[in-house]
């Protein structure tokens, strides 16, 4: 009999988190029932610093039922780090993890086919939702471009999966072999091979509580996911760096065989845009390089990725 562990990031969920553990204490029981899960099969919710009564409600929940288990961060880290402390500390009793937004936009329900899939062979079921109508036009349009953005630069992402996955043990391991600070999950994950397999379910609207996921986080989650997966960016400055340096000697020949004909200066405009256009894409290309850099920076020094400040067993 195996044991699963139900792996809930929070940050500030005080209005959906009782809803959300009943739910996911019931289909758990369902799935004890229905498969052969173990009956010690349990709940961990990973409070990423929230500043309301999130951490209250998961201490209440573990005083009433003790395979309802909470991680407490110091402060927020992020819905990533969050997700990470989560399968980390799951697997030092588990065999297989699921991971789950705290909201359960993602139907819990689609965990039981997961386990299904799981019994038949796979280390990682991924969530795909087969909807997008609960979101605005502009996330799904946004979302839409991010995945046509790294799919050009060599990145595939599983499209429309998000962080509602499953993983059992020996897949969680190697995840914890990537040491890097900065880890998008999504696109780590399906780098780590083993066998694997699709879940398809609808996504639904939060039913209360707001996104936490405003625009400046989603942009900043977008950006460090492309550049902690992939150099191409600079690859392409120097490309394009290549092919500005090519038309500048064509330019020069130019420039010289008009002096030599004799023809006067006429050229401001065009030095103008030139100048303009070279300064800003000079100023982007040290920027995306200073980037790297940055991140460089902040790998060497090797911080740890999350505190914790306290832990219910
Ligand atoms: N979350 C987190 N830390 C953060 C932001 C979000 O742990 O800094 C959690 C949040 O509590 C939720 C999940 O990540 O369980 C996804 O967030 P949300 O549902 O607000 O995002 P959306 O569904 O709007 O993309
Ligand atoms: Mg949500």
């Amino acid at each position: 009999m195996e044991k699963l562990t139900v792996v809930v990031p929070a940050f500030n969920e005080e209005e959906v988190l009782h809803d959300s553990i009943k739910r996911l204490n019931d289909i758990e029981a369902e799935l004890i029932n229905d498969l052969s899960i173990d009956y010690l099969s349990d709940i961990l919710i990973v409070d990423d610093g929230s500043t309301d009564k999130t951490w209250h409600i998961i201490e209440e929940e573990h005083r009433n039922n003790p395979r309802i288990k909470g991680i407490k961060f110091s402060r927020n880290f992020g819905h990533q780090n969050a997700l990470l402390a989560g399968m980390r500390q799951a697997i030092e009793t588990a065999d297989i993890v699921v991971t789950i937004d705290a909201d359960l936009q993602d139907d819990p329900n689609a965990i039981k086919k997961m386990v299904e899939l799981h019994q038949k062979g796979n280390q990682i079921v991924y969530g795909v939702r087969n909807n997008r109508d609960t979101d605005t036009w502009f996330k799904r349009n946004s979302a839409q471009l991010f995945y046509k953005l790294l799919n050009m630069i060599g990145v595939q992402l599983i499209i429309n999966h998000a962080d509602f996955r499953l993983m059992a043990k020996p897949a969680v391991e190697a995840l914890l072999e990537y040491k890097e600070r900065n880890l998008f999950l999504r696109g780590v994950i399906p780098m780590l091979g083993f066998e694997s397999e699709r879940v398809y379910y609808k996504r639904t609207a939060r039913t209360a509580g707001t996104s936490k996921y405003p625009l400046k986080k989603m942009l900043s989650f977008a950006w460090e996911g492309i550049t902690s997966l992939t150099i191409a960016p600079v690859r392409l400055i120097l490309y394009l760096g290549a092919l500005v340096s090519l038309f500048g000697i064509g330019m020069f020949i130019y420039t010289v065989v008009e002096k030599l004909s004799g023809s006067t200066v006429h050229g401001w405009s065009s030095l103008m845009i030139s100048i303009w256009i070279l300064g800003g894409f000079q100023m982007m290309s040290l920027g995306i390089v200073g980037e790297y850099i940055g991140k460089v920076t902040t790998e060497v020094k090797r911080r740890p990725r999350y505190t914790v400040e306290k832990v219910l067993r």
